[in-house]
């Protein structure tokens, strides 16, 4: 029966001068969203509301969970409108209404009615107490519970009358593209894509840099990677994916530095690189999926001998969170069928038995001294030679 959604968004609402500019990328978030659902769909921006509207026939429940990954909605309230043919249709409306949406009609309700137009005839009060009268009339097992009822009946008096009562909750957060980008550095793994939701959860448009080792890694590996970048942006919108060759910076690093210090300084590598790009792209941070304690390469030592190349902030919001709760969101967002696939990862393949946790930071600088003469160039080819995609979610 539904047809119409008001969607409801809570943070930008506070925004003041900015809250156009929110509201605008919300509905830019929205229609990429809509994009993916079968239907044709309007949406209107008035009064600090935004309206859907179907056109066409359309998949309820589908529409519902592609609004769902919309940052930035916190409610989606399916609605009828009707035009204002009089009180007494009006009536009329609302019991069929709750006819339609309450088939059981023994649930407590409260009218809240709203006048967007001030010449109506009623106010609100007045509105309130005559329909909610009319609906204990219709239903005699229906109870009115002012302070906490099951049903807040909607009814508002616009150019035309708007009325709802559901509210399916949104994800909130802010909407994509109200702040900046960021690059997030993209592995195979569980961590780094709930990074990057993370992140784009607060607004922030997401770019991504994938390190590869071909033929030590396989295609599929790296197929893997872009499919969890597909996914990430069913949230995050269209994705830039640079795909980095990084095959002879590790066979450098591997020939010529302690294998102990393999990880930190491959890290320190790719931290470079990624952050040549970020600049290239107008990226304001790095994002990586990092966690406190989680393997040699992320205690707060390491962290530190990693985070020493950077000039930019690196943001990394699963630092404190358990693998269990890094896996709960993957399963929530959808990537953890994905991250779990056995493919190889150019960390794994040369790393040491016995991986320092504890880097010394001038000695890992000594060692990196012994790439003097190669690295440069190799880091200038591999960024020469990057591919890059963009991802979008087309379903
Ligand atoms: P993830 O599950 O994200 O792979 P992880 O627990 O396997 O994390 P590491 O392999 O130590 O941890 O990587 C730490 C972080 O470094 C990752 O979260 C990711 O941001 C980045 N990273 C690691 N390997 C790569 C890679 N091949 N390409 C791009 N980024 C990488
Ligand atoms: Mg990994």
């Amino acid at each position: 029966m539904f047809k119409s959604f008001l969607i409801k968004y809570a943070e930008i609402g506070v925004k003041g001068k900015n809250r156009y500019l929110f509201e605008d990328a919300l509905v830019q978030q929205i229609k990429y969203a809509l994009r993916r659902c079968e239907g044709e769909f309007s949406i209107r921006k008035t009064k600090g509301r935004i309206y859907i509207d179907a056109e066409t026939d359309f998949d309820y429940e589908e529409t519902i969970d592609n609004l769902k990954t919309v940052f930035g909605i916190s409610g989606i309230c399916p609605m009828i409108y009707v035009e204002d043919e009089g009180f007494e249709k009006l009536c009329a409306t609302v019991i069929q209404y709750m006819k339609d949406v309450y088939p059981q009609q023994n649930k407590t309700f409260k009218v809240m009615a709203r006048r967007a137009r001030k010449n109506y005839p009623l106010d609100t009060m007045e509105i309130n107490r005559e329909l909610g009268g009319v609906i204990l009339d219709a239903f005699p097992d229906m109870k009115v519970d002012v302070h906490n009822p099951e049903i807040e009946l909607n009814v508002e008096i616009r150019e035309k009358i708007y009325i709802y009562s559901e509210t399916i909750p949104g994800p909130g957060g802010m909407p994509v593209g109200t702040g900046g980008k960021a690059m997030l550095l993209l592995s195979g793994g569980i961590d780094s894509p709930v990074a990057g939701y993370m992140i784009s959860k607060r607004g922030v448009k997401i770019d991504a840099v994938y390190f590869h080792a071909p033929p030590y890694t396989s295609e599929r590996a790296k197929q893997k990677v872009i499919d969890l970048a597909k996914l990430v942006s069913r949230y995050s919108g269209p994705i830039y994916l640079h795909i980095i060759n990084f095959t002879d910076i590790q066979l450098a690093i591997y020939e010529k530095c302690p294998h102990e210090e393999l990880t930190i300084i491959m890290r320190r590598y790719m931290m470079k690189i990624a952050e040549t790009i970020a600049k290239e792209t107008e990226c304001l941070g790095l994002i990586t999926g990092e966690s406190i304690g989680q393997v040699a390469s992320q205690t707060m030592h390491s962290l530190a001998a990693t985070n020493e190349v950077c000039t930019m902030p690196v943001y990394r919001p699963c630092i404190g969170m358990d693998k269990q709760e890094i896996v709960k969101v993957s399963e929530e967002i959808n990537t953890y069928e994905t991250s779990i696939l056995p493919y190889e990862d150019c960390c794994t393949i040369f790393v040491a038995k016995h991986p320092v946790t504890k880097p010394n930071l001038s000695i890992i600088k000594r060692h990196e001294k012994n790439l003097e003469n190669v690295i440069d160039g190799l880091m200038e080819t591999a960024l020469n030679t990057r591919e890059t995609i963009v991802v979008r979610c087309e379903k």
